[in-house]
């Protein structure tokens, strides 16, 4: 439990007197938006609606310098905090002519965390303190309602008891305590409804609430108003580490220095009766961004009940019936909140007695194709430009445009179970899991998951990150669920009504059908469906345009998607190309906007049909001869895939890299195989495992690979070099002819040698393929740079090099040491650990190996001024990364098929940052 007002008086010497820690909003505010380091998201925009004349009850912030000094000096607090905090209670208190702890008609606060950025559901909210067992009865005096009165003091019983002192299921399987409680109660007294129990039933919960915490935690429930003050903003603060903020921050790359503000405010109450309620609304959909008032609300009710998914909330339509002048003032609200936050607006209110009350706004967590389209809608609506449209979609979620979809022609006897409202798009399909646990256990194990809960809170994080998809049978659109998986871009389904979910029989029912644990079960979070078997996807409506299958004009998800492709490509100056082995891939990514291979990765193409057999043949041989007969063989299939190749690309750049793994990876190492080969190629059983045993490495990443190769055996890079010349004498002559300019890459050079060793190969042959075939092309020479020393001398590299195409995935393995294929056993630990917060083979280590590229950039191009550079690893289709690459003043990126999209945006939004 965090420190109290004691330690509040701690002082720090270095401390300055005049620190401003507290800011008011209100009649008058302090802050505005400008201040969210400061003041956090909500703090800093709770000041701006009051600012703009937005009805926001009054209150403050305390800013998150105060959430750093509390790490930074044992979890205590400036000693000036404790005089300010009660100068601005005394200001809320003037303002709503009442007084915190009054016995009569008491001053009742909210307190709420909010840091720099939303964290949905992270962090804890404390509803009407300033509640006791005196200053209840006062309330319930002066608004001569009782039941009122009783209903908020069990509700900030619960969540002190919950947040502050910790009382909270102590296992998994265990239910929160004090929902049980009231359960049973409800029980008790026959009533359906939260809202059936009376004054003296709410009472009697009170005693048994207070009861709980006295035996779980030995302490009472405080009755000093100001003790729970202080519980409540150390638990806030506290909460900012714990280990669902933590798991979260880690997600989001949020540093943890940011910190938290706690915001304390007015209470205002729409538990007031039947002129009363709460609700979260989003001016547009955040599931699929059309432009419609969305959202959901609870008549008679605390804002808590709708988030906590604990009561399933009315669509905000129905308000337009309920309370039609509080849905007409919404409307004009969402209105004013576009057209000055200009963006799609997340808010909470309360509806006191007729009255509308804001208590949040803040720019709304929204899907990947809500995102995209409420940035192209806006420009339409002139809120936005194009420019800021841009920047506004984060370039990941250009992907889920292109998500698979459910094939139902193909449904393997699935059947709808059930619906419930669609939350996260796409389709998924796995095991039914119902808890965090089991959930990473199967995923780490390979197995696709949907977790399946009554609603998730934020303990199912890790479960909710490992699984396909998330299914739940209570809570809205706004329930954590829905909002973490919006913004994890994980296919969701929530509030499925009909479904029951036991956990202690580990079942699931709904329709008539039961799922146990482990059964197949898919949810569409485009539709909401929810069908019990496995049901096979197809592609997205994008894909179906681009293959021809679905008219443009048919498809408004891919005239968003072009919209806004057009959009990045007038502003990006970085080229993308992709990674594609074949011409279908090729091909697929030309669609996906691809503008030239940047790897084609040759030895991929020697494991289709009979082509491993004669791979396995020039392996084996034991003198030139033989090797050369066996390259000669697999000659006419190279050229025949480069042909192909070429032709797809249709007259865009390729680059070739030459054969880059070590030779025992095309051998067998099982018995059955080798018996066959040695039969197929007239050898002995003996001979080939004689030669798989002489070709075995202790290291091989760090072995006889790359060029060393071609060096060893220089027929291999002739044969390659002659089917890539050949190829493109052919495709640059004849009737149907395709410009062509191949670029041939030569992997793992560490020495200006090496690379000349088989740049001389590659000149003799193009010059005979030329003078035999009668063309003449153009082709460039270069290599990649995927070894530090390759980095270091790249000046020396450039004087033989047309080009560097930085192989960042060996880079990194190299330039740190560590296994690209065996760092999974450690790297989880190392990013929990914050010792290393990205995956650096998914996101470039710029200080390190970025480094290395930034100084083969500059040695590159400070001797041939006009040298490509471009990027190959995996890094090229990873957002970050490309924004790092375009600062180095890369000419492109390459990443494969599905990511091109991204690169493109991504490129764009660096440029546009420039
Ligand atoms: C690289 O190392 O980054 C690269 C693209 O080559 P490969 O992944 O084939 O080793
Ligand atoms: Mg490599």
């Amino acid at each position: 439990m965090p420190k109290k007002n004691k330690t509040v008086k701690s002082t720090h010497s270095k401390q300055s007197s005049t620190a401003k820690y507290i800011y008011a909003f209100g009649k008058k505010s302090d802050g505005d938006v400008s201040m969210k380091p400061l003041l956090g998201g909500k703090g800093a925009n709770l000041a701006e609606m009051a600012r703009i004349g937005l009805p926001v009850p009054p209150g403050f912030t305390i800013t998150t310098e105060v959430c750093t000094y509390y790490y930074e000096h044992g979890q205590t607090y400036p000693k000036t905090l404790d005089s300010d905090l009660r100068k601005a209670v005394a200001e809320v208190e003037k303002q709503m002519g009442k007084k915190f702890g009054d016995s009569k008609d008491p001053l009742l606060f909210s307190v709420r965390s909010g840091a720099r950025e939303s964290m949905p559901g992270m962090m804890d909210t404390i509803l009407n303190l300033g509640l006791n067992d005196v200053t209840v009865a006062g309330v319930a005096e002066t608004t001569g309602n009782e039941r009122f009165a009783y209903d908020c003091y069990r509700r900030f019983i619960q969540m002190y008891g919950d947040v502050v002192m910790g009382v909270q299921p102590r296992h998994e399987g265990e239910h929160e305590p004090f929902d049980e409680l009231m359960g049973k109660l409800k029980k008790e007294r026959k009533a359906q409804d939260d809202t059936d129990l009376t004054a003296e039933d709410l009472k009697e919960l009170i005693r048994r609430f207070q009861s709980l915490i006295k035996k779980r935690t030995g302490q009472s429930f405080p009755q000093d108003v100001y003790e729970q003050v202080w519980g409540s903003v150390g638990a806030v603060f506290g909460s900012w580490q714990n280990e669902r903020a933590t798991v979260y921050r880690q997600k989001y790359n949020i540093p943890v220095e940011w910190g938290t503000a706690v915001n304390v405010q007015a209470m205002v109450f729409g538990n007031k009766g039947e002129t009363s309620g709460t609700g979260v609304a989003f001016t547009r959909d955040p599931a699929n961004g059309e432009k419609v008032f969305y959202g959901e609300y609870l008549v008679n009710a605390q804002c808590e009940d709708v988030v906590a998914g604990v009561r399933t909330p009315q669509p905000i339509a129905k308000l337009a019936e309920e309370m039609p002048e509080a849905h007409k003032a919404l409307l004009k609200v969402c209105r004013i909140l576009e057209k000055h936050f200009r963006d799609m607006q997340d808010f909470e209110f309360t509806v006191e007695e007729g009255t509308l009350y804001m208590l949040q706004t803040r720019n709304g967590k929204r899907t990947g194709l809500a995102a995209v389209r409420i940035a192209v809608e806006m420009v339409g609506e002139r809120l936005m430009t194009i420019k800021t449209a841009l920047t506004k979609i984060p370039a990941e979620s250009i992907s889920s445009l292109l998500v698979p979809v459910f094939d139902l022609r193909k449904g393997g006897g699935a059947r709808k179970i059930a619906s419930g409202l669609p939350a996260g798009p796409g389709a998924a399909t796995g095991k039914v899991v119902f808890s965090a646990s089991k959930a990473e256990e199967l995923e780490q194990k390979g197995t696709p998951v949907v977790l399946c809960r009554v609603e998730t809170s934020p303990d199912d994080l890790r479960g909710m990150i490992a699984s396909e998809g998330i299914l739940t049978s209570r809570g809205g659109v706004s329930s954590h669920a829905a909002l973490v998986a919006r913004q994890m871009g994980k296919v969701c389904v929530c509030g499925a009504n009909d479904v029951v979910i036991n956990y202690s029989k580990a079942t699931l029912t709904a329709g008539g059908t039961v799922l146990k644990e482990g059964d197949d079960i898919s949810i569409d979070g485009t539709t909401g469906e929810v069908f019990a078997g496995h049901v096979d996807t197809a592609p997205s409506e994008v894909s179906q345009v681009l293959d021809g299958k679905l008219k443009p004009e048919k498809s408004y998800t891919y005239q968003l998607f072009d919209r806004v492709m057009k959009w990045a490509d007038k502003h990006r100056t970085m080229k993308v190309r992709t990674n594609a082995d074949t011409p279908a891939q090729a091909k697929q990514a030309v669609a996906l906007g691809a503008q030239g291979i940047g790897l084609c990765r040759t030895e991929h193409m020697f494991f289709e049909g009979d082509r491993i057999n004669f791979m396995r043949q020039m392996i084996l041989a034991s003198n030139e001869k033989d090797r050369r007969a066996a390259l000669k063989k697999l000659l006419p299939f190279q050229r025949r895939d480069f042909n192909g190749l070429f032709r797809a690309m249709g007259g865009r750049p390729v680059t070739i890299r030459l054969l880059d793994p070590p030779l025992h990876e095309f051998l067998p190492n099982d018995n059955a195989t080798i018996k066959g080969l040695a039969k197929a190629l007239g050898g002995s059983v003996e001979s080939i495992k004689d030669r798989v045993a002489a070709l075995h490495e202790q290291n091989p990443m760090l072995g006889h690979r790359g060029c060393r190769l071609g060096i060893s055996y220089p027929e291999i890079t002739e044969m390659q070099a002659r089917a890539i010349f050949e190829a493109a004498a052919q495709v640059a002559s004849g009737k149907k002819r395709v410009k062509v300019e191949p670029e041939v890459m030569v992997p793992l050079v560490g020495y200006k040698v090496e690379l000349q060793n088989q740049i001389d190969i590659i000149h003799r042959v193009a010059k005979e393929v030329m003078a035999k075939k009668k063309v003449k092309f153009k082709y460039l020479v270069g290599t990649m740079v995927e070894v530090p020393r390759a980095a270091l001398m790249a000046d020396e590299i450039a004087e033989v090099a047309d080009f560097f195409s930085f192989g960042t995935n060996d880079l990194t393995q190299t330039a740190l040491g560590m296994s690209r294929d065996d760092s999974g056993s450690f790297l989880p630990l190392y990013k929990e650990l914050d010792i290393l917060p990205q995956n650096p083979f998914a996101t470039i280590d710029k200080n390190g190996v970025g480094q290395l590229v930034e100084i083969a950039a500059q040695k590159g191009r400070a001797k041939k001024g006009d040298l490509k550079l471009g990027i190959c690893g995996e890094h090229g289709g990873d957002p970050a990364s490309v924004v790092f690459f375009h600062g180095v003043g890369l000419d492109y990126v390459s990443c494969s098929p599905p990511r091109v999209p991204v690169a493109r945006l991504a490129a764009a939004q660096a440029a546009l940052a420039d």
